[in-house]
């Protein structure tokens, strides 16, 4: 995600933050300690406004640690499966911890989406059952009483996240859970994943009534963008999944070797970026070219690699300086599931991707003709 700031890496996992949560994170501190108003205020009359900014900012800490927890739980849990997370990011709408695969098993996907709200009820209940304990035990003049006060909120908060979580739309964490279970009972995951995607649908077109009638109704306009946007989030996801899906239906059983060009351009490290451009990509109107080293690739240079360079430094730039190396690219093989390789793409800015066996590159895969390919069996229908 861009705009993300890496703050802390836990357990190996890069924690980031978009410069959006740190709208969250005002917005909280505001309806918290706001002197005049503020939720604290409303509980507490008695306090200072400076110990009402104090205690709303250690509360927002803490609330940030509580999101954090429930999708620190989904990566290590996704990490016992053998699914890697490489980062968690915190945004605007919450946080995702970005996963490279796709669930093994309806058993993993359950166990993995089940743990973040899983770990937010527990630290709900924590929090409920910290402050009716103290409620009962710490005078509202005590020192200890601010304690209460922030476990209260936090044990709400944590249980409200768990419960919107839980919706059963696809792919919030419900939705996940409803679609490990419809595939754990067909065995078969497209159809899961169908209805638990047009379950987010649903859910998100519901929000979005919801926020309208909150905005109208209640003349709360904030709130209702508020849902908003949390409704167009969840139905582009909940669309992006379906697509996915059935771009997984119709390249099933089909290997990189059926789509991938056996005819493609080479140059050697040394070669002068000038000699590249008007010697190969220009006359064959190519988009990326191997770069080979007897046959062995050693990387790939595109369009946008030569960009990078000033055009009238091209005759004296090897081809080296600009390519990404093949160690950089994603590893494609002539038997790799055609499904990964798209999977790949997705994840890599390069219109091509070069085709490996043995360290040997015996083709290129391009992006468009996976498109086209794709397009062909779903008009013909072939499953
Ligand atoms: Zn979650």
């Amino acid at each position: 995600m861009p705009g993300s700031i890496l703050i802390a890496r836990i357990f190996g996992i890069d924690i980031r933050i978009h410069l959006s949560w740190f709208l969250i994170f005002g917005l909280l501190l505001f309806t918290l300690s706001d002197p005049s108003g503020g939720l604290f205020r409303m509980q507490r009359p008695q306090w200072s406004d400076q110990k009402l900014v104090i205690v709303a900012a250690i509360t927002a800490l803490l609330f940030f640690a509580s999101v954090l927890s429930h999708e620190l739980a989904h990566a290590l849990v996704a990490r016992t499966f053998r699914m890697p997370v490489s980062s968690i990011t915190l945004f605007l709408l919450g946080g995702v911890a970005n996963l490279r695969k796709e669930p093994p098993s309806a058993r993993a996907e359950f166990l993995m989406a089940a743990a973040g709200p899983g770990t937010s009820l527990v630290l709900g209940g924590i929090g409920i059952a910290i402050s009716g304990f103290g409620g009962d035990v710490v005078s509202d003049v005590s020192a200890l009483d601010p304690v209460v006060v922030v476990a209260n909120y936090l044990g709400y908060i944590n249980v409200a996240l768990a419960v919107f979580n839980m919706i059963p739309g696809f792919p919030l964490d419900g939705g996940r859970v409803l679609r490990s279970i419809v595939w754990g009972i067909t065995h078969d995951r497209a159809r899961a994943t169908g209805i638990a995607a047009r379950g987010g649908q649903v859910v998100a077109a519901l929000l979005l009534v919801y926020g309208i009638w909150r905005a109208v109704a209640d003349q709360d306009a904030f709130g209702g963008v508020w849902m908003g946007m949390i409704a167009y989030f969840l139905y582009t996801a909940a669309s992006n999944s379906l697509e996915q899906e059935r771009v997984a239906t119709a390249v099933r059983g089909v290997q990189v070797q059926a789509v991938m060009t056996q005819q493609f351009l080479s140059v050697r490290a040394r070669t002068p970026l000038a000699e590249l451009v008007y010697g190969q990509l220009v006359p064959h109107n190519a988009r990326a070219v191997a770069v080979l080293d007897g046959e062995r690739l050693i990387g790939l240079v595109t369009i946008a690699d030569l960009q990078k360079v000033d055009q009238s430094a091209w005759p004296q730039t090897p081809v080296e300086e600009v390519m990404t190396p093949a160690s950089h690219l994603p590893a494609v093989s002539s038997t790799t599931r055609l499904m990964t390789a798209i999977e790949s793409f997705a994840s890599s800015a390069a219109p091509v991707l070069p085709v490996v066996d043995n360290g040997a590159l015996v083709g290129m895969l391009d992006r468009d003709t996976v498109a086209s390919y794709i397009r062909m069996r779903e008009t013909l229908g072939i499953r």
